[in-house]
């Protein structure tokens, strides 16, 4: 019987070997990532604005990166943001929020889950805030929410437009009423920033979801989302549940939010810097093609009148 046991216990062995698998901390260190056509480099992936060209997928980007394709590399200054006290709560679950707070501060190399520039795109100057999801799954708590009151702050007292690309799965539970509160305190800030007929330019990224899509990420002037960018409030699989209907297959992807009129447009990742460029200089009324060809019309009028006197 002592052979069975060895062949019993050779099998197990082969059994743990093929189901081991990489940790998430060695597929996040690796060189590689995965796409529809199974691995990718990510240095090829890089030079695609961490977008796929086989299937379009655009991957999710640190702020950093964001700021590097949107408005140039090297052509931003990162504002410092308050830091508020960690942790007010005292949560503990199955770690400390003290010790996740501290893995995602190595992991990502910021303090909290938003970064704060300002920056120029042709000659107009902006605010702009980003959010990182490794950060927490970029959740807001006072930390973040600070951070965008800071940055609509300086939008304020610098006239500039404030450009707002989310991310994020929600408030952050780890601190409970005082991240929900952050809502409010940024939907306060931007009625601040539009009764200085400032503007407030969003563009959604994968994925916005809770309650950040239901306070200061549905309040731009102009919404912009990425191809393909999770939208939504509740979960797919909640929805479904509540309503027992079938849902469709792209429910709550950012071409089925356009098509319900919460987003105004999809802008592929390569077009981001010169929408945002045209729509800034056209809500802001600065040498945009619009206002050149008004201009010069009432003049080619009169030329044309002229001609046929
Ligand atoms: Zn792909």
């Amino acid at each position: 019987m002592n052979w069975i046991k060895k062949t019993l216990r050779f099998g197990e062995k082969i059994k743990i070997l093929l189901k081991k698998r990489p940790t998430k901390e060695e597929v996040e260190s690796s060189d590689w990532t995965s796409c529809c056509k199974g691995p990718v480099l990510k240095k090829d992936l890089e030079n695609h604005l961490f977008v796929c060209d086989s299937c379009g997928k655009h991957h999710r980007i640190n702020c950093k990166q964001r700021f590097d394709i949107v408005f140039g590399k090297n052509n931003y200054e990162i504002l410092k943001t308050p830091i508020p006290q960690d942790d007010p709560l005292g949560w503990e679950d199955s770690k400390t929020y003290k010790e996740r707070l501290k893995s995602a501060r190595k992991k990502t190399g910021q303090n909290c889950a938003v970064m704060i520039v300002k920056t120029k795109i042709n000659n107009i100057n902006i605010t702009a805030g980003a959010f990182d999801f490794a950060f927490i799954g970029a959740s807001v708590g006072a930390a973040e929410g600070e951070a965008i009151i800071y940055g609509i702050q300086h939008a304020i007292d610098n006239q500039n437009p404030f450009v707002l690309f989310t991310a994020g799965g929600g408030m952050r539970m780890f601190e409970s009423l005082i991240a929900l509160s952050q809502m409010t305190r940024t939907t306060l800030a931007i009625s601040e920033l539009k009764k200085n007929n400032l503007p407030y330019l969003v563009c959604l990224t994968d994925p916005t979801a809770g309650g950040i899509t239901a306070s200061f990420a549905m309040l731009g002037d102009i919404a912009l989302a990425e191809p393909g960018a999770l939208v939504a409030f509740a979960g797919k699989r909640v929805i479904q549940a509540t309503v027992k209907e079938e849902l469709p297959t792209d429910f709550q992807k950012s071409e089925y939010v356009e098509k319900c009129g919460f987003v105004d447009l999809i802008v592929a990742r390569k077009d981001l810097r010169e929408k945002i460029s045209s729509i800034l200089s056209i809500l802001l009324k600065k040498n945009s093609s619009i206002n050149s060809i008004s201009d010069e019309t009432p003049e080619d009028n009169r030329t044309l009148t002229k001609a046929a006197s």
